[in-house]
């Protein structure tokens, strides 16, 4: 059952409130602190962590402490609430150019699961909408992402535009582009390079790479699994390329997802999608509300 960590804490927390009326401010505290235990555990920035409680709390306080209803369950609702609210209210859709082709640019670090979105990606566009994608594979640095790429596009019957590792990336993007145009594809993917880490060189790239693709969508794809790490890399390459959305991979590991919490509160761009696992077919549309649940444990 959802939040059911939470709940736990919070009964211990109402135990102590019986024969009372209102919640009151030092009540509000004692209940705070378990939520607070409960966003860390989840692995949610601190700063984000602090600015949500504060929210919760004016609204906590007013709480009646009814024996027909039980105020745990109330508190439950009221952060279940607040953390919807942050993590975007509802679903945010893939935006698309009001002439084709609508252009997709996927960055990330290395091993956050881009290449692999970008298949998942073409293969539902071409499934839902009937269309007509090209992949452009421009992560020349790390040697098996261009293979990869063309074995994606094998599978799924989906062209890539590949020049192998030793063009420039920015050449290859602007050569795939005219190819895409030429052939009228509705949709172009374009799989840029990674690094471990930050680096002026990566982002220099990538702003270049952006200026001349005008893409419709900037996704930051992040690993789930990263934590907090994924926070910091998100507010990052939003300054550097002002993204458009992200996508959170590996939600199918044991990660309580924290991460979506703090990208949503520090970059204020919507979560477009979840990667659920290896398999092509493992992508979901975010939801909120679900991740909301799993969130509180
Ligand atoms: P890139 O360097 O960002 O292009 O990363 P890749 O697409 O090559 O992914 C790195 C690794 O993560 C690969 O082994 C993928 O199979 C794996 N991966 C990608 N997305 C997911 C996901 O949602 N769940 C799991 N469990 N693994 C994933």
């Amino acid at each position: 059952m959802a939040f059911e960590n939470l709940t736990e804490r919070l009964q211990s927390v109402f135990k102590n409130l019986r024969g009372k009326k209102k919640i009151s401010e030092n009540d509000v505290l004692e209940i705070t602190k378990e939520i607070r235990v409960a966003l860390l555990e989840a692995d949610v920035a601190l700063p984000v962590v602090k600015k949500f409680i504060r929210n919760i709390r004016e609204r906590a306080i007013g709480v009646e402490v009814s024996e027909a209803l039980n105020p745990a369950q109330q508190v439950i609702s009221i952060v279940n609430e607040e953390l919807t609210k942050i993590l975007g209210g509802g679903e945010s859709e893939l935006l698309k150019s009001p002439k084709i082709p609508t252009i997709i640019m996927m960055v990330g670090l290395q091993g956050a699961g881009k290449t692999t979105f970008a298949g998942k990606l073409a293969k539902k566009l071409k499934e839902e909408q009937n269309a007509r994608p090209l992949m452009i594979a421009a992560d020349v640095y790390r040697p098996a992402a261009v293979e990869q790429l063309k074995t994606l596009g094998m599978q799924l019957d989906i062209p890539v535009y590949e020049e192998g590792t030793s063009e420039n990336p920015v050449n290859i993007v602007s050569r795939g582009l005219k190819k895409a145009a030429d052939e009228r594809k509705d949709y172009v993917l374009i799989d840029t390079a990674g690094r471990l880490e930050i680096d002026d060189k990566l982002m220099n790239e990538l702003q270049e790479i952006k200026a001349i693709a005008a893409p419709t969508e900037i996704l930051l794809v992040v690993d789930a699994m990263t934590g907090q790490v994924a926070a910091q890399v998100a507010k990052t390459f939003d300054e550097k390329l002002d993204i458009t959305g992200v996508i959170i991979t590996k939600l199918d590991g044991d990660t309580r997802g924290g991460a979506a919490l703090s990208i949503r509160e520090i970059t204020g761009k919507p979560i477009k999608f979840t990667g659920t696992g290896e398999k092509l077919t493992d992508l979901e549309v975010f939801y909120p509300e679900r991740m909301s649940s799993r969130i509180l444990g």
